[in-house]
């Protein structure tokens, strides 16, 4: 883990809409005008499912937590929570934190 790694994001110069995703455009209202910023690493889980059997690359890593995760600015990304041991303790609320970028998957959030 390197703890310097960051959460890469882009946000609207029209509609201020942010995205955890480098995207060319703006999802929300088409403006080509955004720029690339880095997020706030905190986040609450807003979601979460349990994945017992995982495809594909993910095959390995099953069973794992796939979380819906609200960052302090209010952005919602769909990422994994790593390194949880008792799935019976995950609970919506939850803070986690941004842990590093997979290159497959995206972000990948861990517990604080
Ligand atoms: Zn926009």
């Amino acid at each position: 883990m390197t703890p310097t790694e960051s959460l890469t994001g882009i946000v609207c110069k029209q509609c201020q809409f942010k995205v955890a995703e480098v995207l060319e455009g703006c999802p929300s209202c088409g403006s080509e005008s955004v720029e690339t910023v880095e997020l706030k690493q905190s986040g609450t889980i807003v979601s979460y499912t349990i994945v017992y059997i995982g495809f594909g690359h993910m095959a390995k890593r099953a069973p794992y937590v796939l979380a819906i995760v609200q960052t302090e600015e209010n952005v919602k990304l769909t990422t994994v929570i790593e390194d949880v041991t008792d799935f019976a303790n995950v609970k919506i609320g939850d803070k986690v934190r941004f842990k590093a970028m997979d290159e497959k998957i995206g972000p990948v959030f861990q517990y604080e």
